[in-house]
């Protein structure tokens, strides 16, 4: 039986737009677009126009969040299309303080964003990141009776360990549809089993940051292995993403053309050798010492920033940070 027929059966939400079963990665009888259209650090005009294009180039997975202030853009963008509401799986993600991971604020939170949204329902609500004191059991609760009362299809997390998916798996009714989490070529060697660990349970692996922020564009390799296929870096290694079992990927692009690169992934395959060779790259050594989550710079910030009085800490934060997006 062909792939698309047996997704036309377990799949019943997209039945109607499901045409190749590689577009689209399932986990507890769900089923969503394997590529998604990231909206970090895109607001009003800019973020308006980039939803616009990517709904017109055929994305209909939109991932937001309450963090990145363009929830009622990219509703009223939904709004107004020509595509039905149904057709998209639309993300959003309440923030991780830890104000607001409790049962009462995060329903308070998560109406704010439906209400912002404008779309009726949300198709997956995530808990942004977490926090030590944290109030699992009740923003699992909240999470519940948003799904029972219909007004989110699917939970998930985002940026959480195997630790903490085991705690929130233990008091979640609804199954955990996806954990978000940063992923792409030159992050392969922070989170350990994680992914496994995720793949072993039927949990969607969110790739977030696919590109590693536009850095992988110009990777020597990725380019030799794009040439292959008439594919760019950035498509080798979305395609690499996505090859993999039960991984999904939420590329951001403001750039028409590359909002359209981006979806162009679904029509090359890369051999075991290629994958391993991506697998097993770790990026330039910069890149590695002063961005990489993980990396040596990263470590001395959680060791140095706790103790530092919090008007430095945080200008030394948003200094650091806007100096290492230049960071290649
Ligand atoms: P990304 O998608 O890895 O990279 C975005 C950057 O790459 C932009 O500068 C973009 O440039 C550039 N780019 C995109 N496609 C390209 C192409 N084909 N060729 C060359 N350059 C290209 O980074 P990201 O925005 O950090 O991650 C994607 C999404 O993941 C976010 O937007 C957000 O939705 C989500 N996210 C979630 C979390 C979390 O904690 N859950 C954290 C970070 C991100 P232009 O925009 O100039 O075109």
């Amino acid at each position: 039986m062909c792939k698309s027929v047996i997704s036309c059966y377990l799949l019943p939400q997209w039945d109607h737009l499901v045409t190749d079963m590689d577009e689209f990665a399932g986990a507890n009888g769900v089923s969503v677009p394997r590529i998604g259209f990231g909206t970090y650090q895109m607001e009003g005009a800019e973020c308006a126009q980039a939803v616009r294009t990517a709904l017109e180039n055929g994305y209909r997975h939109f991932d937001t969040a309450v963090a990145y202030d363009n929830e009622s853009v990219i509703g009223d963008v939904i709004a107004e299309s020509h595509v039905d509401r149904e057709d998209v799986f639309l993300t959003t993600k309440v923030k991780g303080y830890q104000e607001m991971l409790t049962y009462d604020r995060f329903l308070a939170e998560a109406e704010g964003c439906l209400d912002r949204l404008g779309t009726g329902y949300v198709d997956l609500l995530l808990v942004h990141w977490w926090q030590r004191d944290g109030d699992m059991e009740g923003v699992f609760r909240a999470l519940d009776e948003l799904v029972a009362d219909g007004k989110v299809r699917h939970i998930g997390v985002s940026n959480f360990s195997i630790e903490l998916l085991e705690r929130a798996r233990d008091v979640a009714e609804t199954p955990i549809l996806t954990n978000q989490i940063e992923y792409h070529p030159y992050f392969t060697d922070v989170h350990g089993d994680l992914v496994a660990y995720c793949q072993e349970h039927d949990i969607l692996v969110t790739a977030y940051s696919p590109l590693a922020e536009g850095r992988v564009v110009r990777d020597e390799t990725f380019t030799a292995i794009g040439d292959r296929y008439g594919k760019t870096a950035a498509q080798v290694s979305l395609r690499w993403l996505i090859q993999q079992d039960g991984v999904i990927a939420i590329p951001k692009s403001s750039t028409d053309r590359y909002i359209r690169e981006n979806l162009d992934v679904f029509d090359f395959e890369l051999s075991d050798e290629e994958m391993r060779t991506i697998t097993d790259a770790r990026g330039p050594f910069r890149y590695q010492l002063l961005v990489k989550q993980g990396g040596p710079l990263h470590t001395m910030r959680g060791v140095v920033g706790p103790r530092m009085p919090e008007p430095m800490r945080k200008a030394v934060l948003s200094i650091g940070s806007a100096v290492l997006k230049f960071v290649r």
